[in-house]
Parts: C-alpha cells; structure tokens; sequence
C-alpha cells in the first residue's frame, strides 16, 4: 500500500473541501482551490453577491446577463425542472429562503406563506436569452437555488482542472460530494474507498464503505441539515409540489455515477422517488447506480455493476434490487 502523496482541505462552498491527490504538484492544487473560490462566488446564494444573486435581485424587473458557465449550469437545472413530476426544481429558492433550514431563523411557515411562496417557484417563469446569456424570472420575490446541483457541477469541474495539469489519480470531496478520478494507489484492489455516513451518527460512524473507481459517489439525506419543532423532524430536501420537507421511508439516497453532476441531480430526485419508483427509475436508467438507507435499517442496492459495497454496521441489512 502506497500512501498519497497529498491532503489538503479548506472551509469553502459552506462545508469542508478536501483533496487527496497522487503526485500532486503545487500549481495545480493552486488552481484547484482558485477556481473553487471563482465558482462558489458565482454560484451561492448565500450572500448577497453573485452572479446567481443578481439574477434573483432582479426578479419581476429584468433580465441580467451572466458568465456561460451560469448560463449553461442553469440551462440543464431548468430542462431537468421542466420535466413532468419532477422533484428537483431550479426554482425553489423563495421556499428554500422561507424555512431558512440550516441557517439561523429556521422555522416552520404558516401553510398560507407555503401556499404563497409556492407561487414563487413555477420554473416556467424563468426565461432564458441565448442570445445574449441573460435571465429573467418574471415574478418579483422569485430565486434560483442551485444548492442541489452546484457541489456536483463544482466536482466535475475540478476534475478538468486535474486532468489539465495531468493529475490522474485523486479523489475530491467536496462536503460529502465525492468525485474519484481514475484507480486510487492507496488500496491493493484499486477503488477508491468512500464512507457511507451514518445518519445521525455523532462520531461519524460508518454504515458501510463504497467501493469505486473512476466514479462520483454523492449522497443527499435528511441528516445534514435539519431541525427539529414539536419533536417532528424538519430537513432541507423540499416537496416541490407542498412546499415542505419530502417525507417518506429514506434517510438518505447515495447515486454513483460518471459525473458527480448527474450524481447530485439524481441523488435529490431519487431521495423524491422513494425506493419503490426510485428502482424502477434506475431500471430505465443503467448508467445510474444507487444505495438507499431505509429508515427501518435496510439498505437497498440498484444497479452494482459499477461498485461494490461492504457493510460495517450489523445492525443494517443489505438488500439487491
Ligand atoms: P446536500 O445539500 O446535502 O448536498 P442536496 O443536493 O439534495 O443535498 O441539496 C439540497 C439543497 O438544494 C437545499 O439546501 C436547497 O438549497 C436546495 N433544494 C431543496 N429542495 C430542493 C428541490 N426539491 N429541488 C431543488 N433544490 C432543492
Ligand atoms: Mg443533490
């Protein structure tokens, strides 16, 4: 076993960015962290500037022209909003910016606000100008929230980077997002080994351990960012349809794909399917592969063709779909 030549990490995208890199050199791990802060500055919405922002600022009132990389990312979010039944959507951020979950101010809205800010989030009122890069949401207190897909943009994008400054063997972790570019040297068998978090777990203890190469692992859950109000459980993965947290069997929905943008879409979608639909989804879509946790303790796997998971914890049980 070979240790990696590099570990770095910093505070950036609201959680913790860490890289492992083999022969890692030094401009590039510049570029890496550079173009972390470049598109974290375009994309939040959680502070007052950005290029997402301003378009937010101007809902109601105007276009505003952005950098193609926003255009392009918020081009696919709205053609993935737009389809029939789906449970990820672009256009939730008014919703998103009401409960406030994770953030200080959290709290449950009245079911009136919910009713109202659900008027606020139709992505068929975003319009898109090719022409010159712009967008206009037509409603006035109407926002983009990219915070479903940004991380997985973000990874994929960083792959690039790597692979610019030929860097062929890493892994990227951006809060739990993980991207592993091409066999890892660290371990005999070549994958990559990427935890499954426990729920809730205080100590970060480990479900089970992924084993991958050359694939994204991204996990969305409702242990991440939550609270809790007359002992019911309120988390940050929002019905787009009633406007209050999805609730079902899952506590969280882990997709292993080629592109961690892919990962993180279909990681909040299917975490919105359920098993059941979630399964049959996955049978329609192969290059998609998927590991539910199940509230009740079961773990089911879609689709492992491209990975292969070991169970720690005894108290699970692992299903094959
Ligand atoms: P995580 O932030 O843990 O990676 P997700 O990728 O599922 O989890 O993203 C959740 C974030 O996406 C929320 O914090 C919010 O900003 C936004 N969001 C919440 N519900 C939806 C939804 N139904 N569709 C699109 N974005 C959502
Ligand atoms: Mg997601």
């Amino acid at each position: 076993m070979v240790k990696a030549n590099y570990e770095y990490s910093q505070n950036l995208l609201g959680t913790i960015v860490s890289l492992t890199i083999y022969e890692a050199n030094e401009t590039a791990v510049k570029a890496v962290f550079a173009t972390l802060k470049i598109l974290e500055d375009k994309l939040t919405v959680n502070r007052p500037l950005s290029e997402v922002m301003s378009i937010n600022m101007a809902a109601g009132k105007h276009a505003v022209e952005v950098s193609r990389p926003v255009f392009d990312l918020i081009a696919q979010a709205l053609q993935i909003s737009l389809q029939p039944n789906c449970y990820f959507n672009c256009a939730i951020g008014a919703l998103v910016k009401l409960w406030q979950i994770g953030f200080k101010g959290q709290q449950v809205p009245t079911d009136e606000q919910i009713k109202q800010h659900l008027l606020l989030t139709n992505p068929r009122d975003i319009e898109l100008n090719t022409d010159n890069h712009s967008i206009f949401l037509k409603r006035k207190g109407m926002q983009i929230d990219l915070g479903a897909i940004a991380k997985g943009y973000i990874a994929d994008v960083i792959k690039e980077v790597l692979v610019k400054h030929n860097i062929h063997q890493a892994m990227i972790n951006l809060g739990g997002n993980v991207l592993t570019i091409g066999d890892s040297p660290l371990s005999d068998d070549k994958n990559w080994h990427v935890g499954l978090k426990k729920p809730f777990s205080r100590n970060q203890e480990l479900v089970g351990i992924i084993n991958v190469n050359n694939r994204s692992v991204v996990t969305s859950g409702i242990y991440e960012r939550f609270f809790y109000q007359h002992n019911h459980l309120y988390h940050h993965i929002l019905n787009p349809f009633t406007g209050y947290p999805l609730d079902n069997e899952l506590e969280s929905v882990t997709i292993i794909s080629k592109s961690s943008l892919e990962g993180d879409i279909y990681s909040t979608i299917l975490y919105g399917l359920g098993v059941s639909k979630g399964c049959e989804f996955l049978q329609r879509h192969s290059n998609l592969a998927a590991i539910f946790l199940l509230k009740n303790k079961t773990i089911v796997l879609a689709n492992t063709d491209n990975f292969y998971f070991q169970l720690l914890d005894k108290q699970y049980q692992v299903k094959q779909y």
